[in-house]
């Protein structure tokens, strides 16, 4: 076995992997950038190596450093996790070459698995379903006229595509050219190469995924199935196993057709075929010659850890079991909890993390503690939570009360969303396909409890008594009976409340409302109050500019009034746009001087990894923009400004 592994990730999935090597006694060694220099995976390794500047290109993305780090720290071993690295054949093959084991397939298997292109020719060729489509060249007007052969809806896919980037669904003939360019613009930016293939866009099927684990003997196992059917944007959100509508003979053929298309490779090691259902009919789309982000569900039914089988695998090991002997126990689901805010578009939020509490009881793979960081560099996953139960009804009443259980401060995040999506009925009934979070909308959005509000002024009240920096401008201390004014900022809302003293209590002035608060207590971080007549109970925490009340997996922020808001709006009806995060301009889509419609496009953003398209808050005339596609641009900087036609 291995003495010294080097984990070429960061956050998660390398506290992931660094817990299985700790317990087989093998030492880890952590890479890290500037970025992640106090990051949680660095304290916990046993040693830890910096290997350059925070932007990934410079660092977690380099071969040279991430192998030059491993010679020099001794390791004889290297786990790439997912993603960065991780299916990429000149890494495994740097790292071979080096004198190291690649914890992972051959440089040769990822290569032909890494295009999609080349990898649907092969399982074809073995025998297996594929979506029907075009594989053939990259002229654009050939493309077009191939499109229109399929037959709309299609979608365009980057070859050497991933984590949905350089895809779009093309719905009729005249969307093709922008849709095109987007998605070879995208790959290009993300992984090199602009080559795409067109596939029939089936409208409600389910993403289902067998994981296969493979010895260097030639022996091949399926680990049956996942259904990754709950995704945004065609990227995962929830995952379980096993998939609750596949039939036992289902399971069967797709085992089979995975573990073939696996052997056609001479694949070894752990990985996963992924294919696209609808009803009976199953076809492969891809395979991820790598760990999975949601190989936990798999892990909870089979019993079995994974990574410590990657490991013993590529240490020349035999798997020691056959495909009879493994069988299915109860039901995992896990929910991906990122650093978003659904309440605006799902945008990525970064910043510190004053206060994180995951719940116990379940399984939680997390990158982050207090104190911690999501910074704009890398993905924005904060955590997966992960339950298991004797069957479906209870794992997702198990995972949706420990989503409940969850308080995260500081970055706007989506567990209230993700209980929303384990409570929707077409969820619980298994009927749903991939267009689930689209088709509910504006549904499985959370909406702020109102007392929320009431207990962030019930704190910044007991906060100012005992706190003289809360004092300032405030009438309270002039005359004790007098109703305090307490103004927050909840988003684009301003809330102000009027708090008055009443014996032991207090009553709060809302709008036309009047709620009394008895029983008031702050032991903590945890305030309690009988709002009229019904107990409360919540988590705070008071920031410099901020507090944050957190109940039920949700977590409300007010902002006091010395926070300059507008900052924090995208866009201002004055026809202003700022900059909703950092990042880098990768087209812009206006000319200056042009009349312009309400949502028309103006500028691409990207940042953490994902385009965000700015678009025209109102009618009118571009009237300022002087960025230009490279120039980078910092949180709230004005990006371009409509005038409104007079
Ligand atoms: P990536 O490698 O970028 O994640 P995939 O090929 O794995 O891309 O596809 C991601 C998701 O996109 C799938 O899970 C599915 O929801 C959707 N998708 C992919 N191909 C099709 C298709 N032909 N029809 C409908 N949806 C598709």
């Amino acid at each position: 076995m291995f003495k010294r592994l080097l984990i070429a990730n960061r956050g998660e999935i390398a506290c992931r992997i660094m817990r299985t090597a700790r317990r087989m006694g093998i030492e880890t060694v952590a890479v890290y950038s500037d970025a992640d220099r106090d990051a949680l995976f660095v304290r916990e390794a046993d040693r830890a190596v910096r290997i350059g500047a925070a932007p990934a290109r410079e660092s977690y993305l380099r071969i040279d450093a991430v192998v030059e780090a491993a010679v020099k720290s001794g390791a004889d071993s290297i786990h790439p996790g997912y993603g960065f690295l991780a299916e990429n054949a000149d890494f495994a093959a740097a790292v071979q070459g080096a004198g190291c084991t690649f914890i992972g397939p051959s440089a040769e298997a990822i290569r032909a698995m890494g295009s999609k292109i080349e990898a649907k020719r092969i399982v074809a060729a073995a025998g297996t379903p594929v979506v029907p489509g075009y594989l053939g060249g990259q002229d654009g007007a050939v493309l077009a006229t191939e499109a229109a052969k399929i037959g709309f809806p299609i979608l365009i896919k980057a070859s050497a595509g991933g984590g949905g980037k350089g895809m779009r669904v093309v719905r009729n003939a005249d969307e093709f050219g922008t849709a095109l360019a987007a998605a070879r613009r995208e790959a290009m930016a993300a992984f090199g190469d602009d080559a795409v293939l067109l596939e029939k866009y089936l409208t409600a099927p389910k993403h289902i995924e067998v994981q296969i684990l493979a010895d260097s003997f030639g022996h091949t196992l399926h680990l049956f199935e996942r259904d990754c059917s709950v995704q945004r944007r065609h990227q995962k959100v929830i995952e379980e196993a096993p998939a609750p509508t596949v039939t036992a003979a289902q399971r069967a053929s797709m085992g089979e057709a995975a573990v073939r298309a696996a052997a056609a490779i001479n694949y070894v090691g752990a990985g996963t075929i992924e294919f696209i259902s609808e009803g009976a009919a199953f076809y492969f789309m891809e395979m991820n010659t790598r760990l999975q982000v949601e190989h936990p569900v798999t892990e909870a039914i089979v019993g079995l850890d994974l990574v410590e089988w990657q490991l013993r695998v590529a240490a020349g090991e035999r798997l020691p079991f056959a495909q009879e002997d493994l069988a299915v126990r109860g039901h995992a689901i896990e929910a991906r909890v990122y650093a978003e805010n659904p309440r605006r578009k799902f945008l990525p939020s970064t910043g510190p993390l004053p206060h994180v509490k995951f719940p116990s009881g379940v399984r939680v793979d997390t990158g982050v503690s207090s104190g911690g960081e999501v910074t704009m560099h890398y993905d924005p996953m904060i955590a997966k939570v992960i339950a298991h139960g004797d069957d479906r009804a209870q794992a997702i009443r198990a995972l949706r009360a420990a989503l409940g259980e969850c308080e995260i401060a500081g970055v706007e995040h989506n567990v209230s969303f993700l209980r929303n999506v384990l409570g929707d009925a077409a969820f619980i009934d298994g009927s749903y396909d991939t267009g689930l979070i689209e088709a509910r909308g504006a549904a499985l959005i959370p909406s702020a409890d109102p007392r929320c509000a009431l207990a962030a002024a019930l704190l910044v009240v007991l906060c100012r008594s005992e706190d003289s920096v809360w004092q300032r401008g405030d009438a309270f201390r002039v005359n004790q009976t007098a109703r305090q004014p307490v103004n927050l900022r909840h988003g684009v809302t301003s809330i102000a409340i009027e708090v008055e003293q009443v014996g032991a209590g207090y009553r709060l002035y809302v709008d036309a409302a009047v709620v009394a608060a008895t029983g008031v207590t702050l032991e903590e971080q945890t305030l309690r109050a009988r709002f009229d007549d019904e107990m409360y109970a919540c988590t705070v925490l008071r920031d410099t500019d901020a507090v944050y009340v957190m109940r039920a997996g949700a977590t409300e922020k007010f902002l006091l009034p010395s926070k300059d808001a507008a900052l924090l709006e995208g866009a201002v009806s004055d026809g202003r746009v700022v900059a909703p995060m950092p990042g880098q301009i990768i087209a812009v889509q206006a000319m200056i001087g042009t009349r312009v419609r309400r949502d028309q496009p103006i500028l691409v953003l990207e940042a953490m990894k994902m385009e965000h398209t700015l678009v025209a808050p109102i009618d009118g005339t571009l009237e300022a923009l002087s960025l230009a596609v490279g120039d980078r641009v910092v949180e709230g900087a004005e990006l371009f400004r409509i005038a409104a036609l007079s």
